[in-house]
């Protein structure tokens, strides 16, 4: 019998789409992005799995500090970089690679005095207006980290794209010739391409990309999905039917009984709800799968369980695996059914769910 709410994670999937992404972008390094836990996928065993990365990408530094504890010897930038001395003390300590994006994280680095020296990413605003010096200040402030005592010379650059998912949208080409010219003729490494920079910009292609959502198998752009981009899905989430029962017309499903019976109903219920991550928003006529047949979900989901109209699918059985999304049903198309998107699915799947590694939990 399938256990209740587990998230298989597929790491041959995983390390399809590494190879995918170095096919699409084979002169450059990788930079595997895994924070917030790897999109939900769990962190260690993801990097573990991506032994072929060129290096790593978390957002924070206590990310970084974990995977070092876990053993993990790349490279690894952390993209907020640090905000005091005490931060800037535990990336040289780690060996983790600020990005330094304020003129207040530059004065920490002058005036610290660092037994190691951190490799560092000099950010430029190109245009996303979150991090980043502005293109009037760039040019001084690699200056100064280029006379830095405690930077390892010369400091890599990056900026970041704000609309490449959007492929007919100006703003990813005005990004990326300011950048172009904000850095002809400076040394080290420059890195400007997320999945879709990577997947829909050539001239985003650098020395250094940094897929994220891309290598768990999901589609950055609206209206696309993992097998368009020749990638597969890293999460399938799945639990179990735990109960089926025959309704007559005119029942009413669930809280606030907003799902009516049309026709006599056989109903099932699966043990997942928003306490698991599945969205508390997905409409009724989202589909989820059992014995490999879409099936709709109806009725509002509730924190442990979820109610599906199996009329359409008599042979349905309880202790039945149900799919919420990966192998067979996109994510990216439930997120569209719950007015999100994938990332958001992916992150938001609780700590409750077993992460199960490996391509058959059964
Ligand atoms: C999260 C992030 C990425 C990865 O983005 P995807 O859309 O998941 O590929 C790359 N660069 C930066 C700065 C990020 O914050």
């Amino acid at each position: 019998m399938p256990p209740a709410a587990h998230a298989q994670i597929d790491l041959e999937a995983l390390t399809h789409n590494l190879g995918r992404i170095r096919s699409l972008a084979p002169n450059s390094n990788i930079m595997a992005v895994i924070k917030a836990n790897a999109y939900g996928h769990g962190a260690i065993p993801v990097a573990r799995a991506l032994a072929a990365a060129d290096a790593f990408a978390v957002a924070r530094v206590d990310e970084g500090i974990a995977l070092r504890e876990a053993g993990i010897r790349q490279r690894i930038t952390v993209l907020q970089g640090f905000l005091g001395a005490e931060e800037l003390m535990l990336h040289s300590h780690y060996d983790l690679e600020p990005v330094v994006h304020s003129a207040k994280q530059t004065e920490i680095l002058e005036s610290a005095n660092l037994d190691n020296p951190v490799t560092v990413w000099l950010k430029l605003d190109s245009g996303m207006h979150r991090l980043g010096f502005a293109a009037e200040e760039f040019v001084a402030c690699h200056d100064r980290l280029c006379r830095c005592r405690s930077v390892c010379q010369p400091p890599f650059l990056i900026t970041h794209l704000a609309n490449a998912d959007e492929l007919d949208d100006p703003v990813t080409e005005r990004q990326l010739d300011l950048f172009g010219t904000q850095v002809a003729g400076l040394p080290g490494g420059r890195s400007i391409a997320n999945s879709a920079g990577l997947l829909a910009w050539e001239n985003a292609l650098a020395e250094w990309v940094r897929p994220g959502i891309a290598l768990y198998g999901v589609s950055p752009f609206p209206n696309r999905t993992a097998a368009d981009e020749g990638l597969k899905p890293v999460m399938t989430l799945r639990t179990r039917l735990i109960a089926i029962k025959q309704l007559k017309a005119g029942a009413a499903v669930g809280y606030g009984g907003d799902w009516v019976c049309n026709r006599p109903t056989l109903l099932g219920i699966a043990a997942i709800g928003y306490g698991d991550g599945y969205p508390r928003h997905a409409r009724s006529g989202t589909p989820v799968l059992v014995r490999g047949q879409r099936v709709p979900l109806v009725g509002r989901v509730s924190m442990d369980m979820i109610t599906l109209d199996l009329t359409d699918c008599q042979q349905a059985e309880v202790g039945d695996a149900v799919t919420l999304w990966g192998e067979g049903l996109p994510v990216e198309e439930i997120a569209r059914h719950a007015d999100t998107i994938p990332y958001v699915l992916l992150c938001n799947v609780t700590p409750r769910v077993k992460r199960v590694v490996g391509r058959r939990p059964e």
